[in-house]
């Protein structure tokens, strides 16, 4: 074949797979420009997963009918006028390829008028040819129809996917939309069925709430803050709500984003709210979230890819870590503050009446005591005072567990959990207790963990991490790869108490090893840490920071399988008691079970048997 120029409708239809990859696309392009054109309401009808039929009917400026046909060309915009202009871009659309790319591939009608006009416009085009135009009554605003897509693309209609599919994404779309712009009434009907309306109160809760259920909204935090940004004499802005650590998902597709009121798929700060939620989730679980990000334009380049889903910071670090602990701060707040939890925990409990164990959700320790002295819980408590294993507490609550001197991060800190009794032991590895709430079920390894943990943290916080050394010498010989391993974080392991010292190419010295670790062999120890670093190929300083911290912890921790008397399990429940997250160990599994004395009462069939 010679080389030629493709002609016109070649290109624009090759164009048009760029933008309108599927029917949900064209969705998200309407409904930009019925947002850019300043409606208040806009209507979505969607047919047949969007292959029938697409509507999107906006109140907006409407098209001014000289320019209608002009709308249609390609790079046609009304929204970019000079270069300068992609650097601060206000817009949700920018390209002028939108329109232009969709009726390339459909047939389109376009109901207009332009506010200041008396008579709108009707223009119909088929496959990117202009079939009619007419002047029509209107009112102002814009309706565009969308039929037939991908009608003369065959290859493209083939691999698209399933109606379901289609459906999904188009109401994801639209409910995203709703909540970047509280402010406007969207409506979305599907095969003639409304399933999503917004009030356009202007209130992103109201929104949440539509999108998400009532009772998923009620098991989040609002959050906001506000870092400002000197070099640019602005402020990176973050609002919205994302979970309480007791509400999480499988997958990540409930961590929504926005940048500037658009919603942007960004990897890396979709991780900084999980990371938020870092020793609080399971693995493999992952919290909930709607944040809204507000950059200044020039900030933020959002012409990266032809759909705009994508964008670039000048500064992606400063917007990381103003995500991150935006999060982190609502969240361990959260965690701290009994008062905060006490809804949930009421809610929580109903929601799972009869199906056993629950996690628990500790009253506030005075409204935990005020009940109990008006009898309410309908438990029988033991007076403390009259507990052997209570009078061993109250004298001195301090056994060295931990190997952690006193006053380092014991000061009295406000109990997170009840009050809880120790019962005993069960297959040496768990502590069943008894609190004013019911019956609880300790993991003794992970409430060990836990404590531990916390500890360590708050030791090293102060830079005051309590290191053994070892007497002996002790040799490190490492594989080359582990060898780097080590040089590169030689000044991280010395703060967290492992003092190294290079001994030969591949080997170090261990000068001393975190005091929680007094009793085991160095080098083993060593070996272990490499080999979970390794394994998690971790990348940021941090995240190994936080490995290393959990993987000393765990060994360090009372094993399953190990006996221990009253006062060791009274002394670990003690301490559980004032940790910031007494419910998790730090890997995220749970500490402890608990079961209410209403479900203790259920189980047996003594409520309402009388
Ligand atoms: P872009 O949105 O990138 O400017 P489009 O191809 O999506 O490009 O739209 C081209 C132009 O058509 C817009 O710049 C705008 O002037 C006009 N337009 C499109 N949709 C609407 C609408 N719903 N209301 C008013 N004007 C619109
Ligand atoms: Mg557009």
């Amino acid at each position: 074949m010679t080389i030629h120029v493709l002609p016109e409708d070649v290109v624009a239809r090759i164009a048009a797979g760029e933008v309108v990859e599927r029917p949900a696309s064209v969705v998200k392009e309407l409904l930009e420009n019925a947002i850019d054109a300043g409606a208040r309401t806009i209507r979505v009808d969607v047919n047949g997963g969007g292959r029938q039929l697409i509507r999107i009917t906006d109140d907006g400026i409407g098209i001014p009918s000289q320019e209608v046909r002009l709308a249609l060309a390609r790079h046609a915009t009304s929204k970019l006028r000079d270069p300068e202009d992609l650097y601060q871009i206000r817009t949700l659309g920018f390209r002028g390829e939108a329109l232009a790319s969709i009726v390339a591939v459909s047939r389109t009608t376009i109901i207009t008028r332009h506010q200041d006009e008396e008579a709108g416009t009707q223009i119909r085009v088929e496959g990117g040819e202009i079939v009619s135009q007419r002047a029509v009554g209107a009112p102002s605003g814009t309706s565009i129809t969308v039929e037939n897509l991908f009608y003369n693309t065959p290859a493209r209609l083939k691999f698209l996917k399933g109606d379901q599919a289609e459906k999904r994404q188009i109401a994801t779309f639209v409910t995203r939309y709703a909540m970047a712009y509280p402010q406007l009434r969207m409506i979305l009907a599907q095969d003639q069925q409304e399933i999503f309306r917004s009030s356009g109160s202007g209130n992103l809760g109201d929104v949440v709430v539509q999108a998400f259920g009532l009772a998923a909204f009620r098991e989040m935090l609002e959050v906001q803050s506000e870092e400002s940004l000197p070099a640019l004499r602005s402020a990176i802005r973050v609002h919205g709500y994302v979970s309480q650590p007791d509400l999480h998902r499988k997958d990540r597709s409930r961590i929504i984003l926005f940048v500037n009121g658009r919603a942007v798929q960004d990897t890396s700060l979709t991780y900084a709210v999980t990371q938020a939620y870092h020793t609080l989730l399971m693995k493999g679980r992952h919290p909930m979230a709607v944040l809204m990000i507000e950059v200044p334009p020039e900030f933020v380049d959002v012409n990266v890819h032809p759909t705009k889903a994508e964008v670039r910071f000048q500064d992606a670090g400063a917007v990381f870590a103003a995500v991150q602990r935006t999060v982190r701060d609502a969240v361990v707040m959260y965690a701290q503050t009994p008062s905060m939890r006490a809804g949930s925990r009421t809610r929580f409990a109903e929601s799972r009446s009869s199906s056993g164990w629950v996690l628990p959700y500790d009253l506030p320790k005075e409204d935990a005591e005020e009940r109990l002295s008006q009898g309410e819980l309908g438990l029988e408590v033991t007076d403390p005072g009259q507990h052997p294993v209570h009078r061993m507490q109250e004298a001195e609550p301090e056994a060295d567990l931990t190997q952690i001197p006193k006053g380092m991060g014991r000061p009295a800190r406000p109990r997170t959990l009840p009050l809880l009794r120790v019962v005993g032991q069960v297959g040496a590895a768990y502590i069943v207790a008894e609190g004013p709430a019911g019956l609880y079920l300790i993991d003794q390894h992970a409430a060990h963990e836990r404590i531990l943990y916390e500890q360590f943290m708050e030791a090293y916080a102060r830079q005051e991490t309590m290191r053994q050394g070892v007497l002996a010498t002790q040799v490190l010989d490492l594989p080359p790869i582990e060898a780097r391993l080590v040089e590169e974080h030689l000044d991280l392991l010395n703060d967290l108490g492992f003092a190294l010292e290079p001994f030969g190419p591949n080997s170090f010295r261990i000068n001393s090893i975190p005091a929680l670790l007094a009793d085991q062999d160095p080098v083993e120890v060593m070996q272990s840490i490499l080999a979970d670093l390794e394994q998690a190929r971790v990348p940021g300083q941090s995240d190994i920071e936080a490995r290393i911290i959990t993987h000393v912890c765990k060994r360090a921790a009372v094993k399953a399988g190990q006996i221990l008397s009253y006062a060791e399990m009274q002394d670990l429940i003690r301490m559980l008691e004032r940790c910031q997250s007494p419910h998790t160990c730090p890997h995220g599994r749970p500490t402890m079970l608990h079961m209410s004395g209403d479900q203790l009462a259920r189980e047996f069939g003594r409520l309402g048997s009388h």
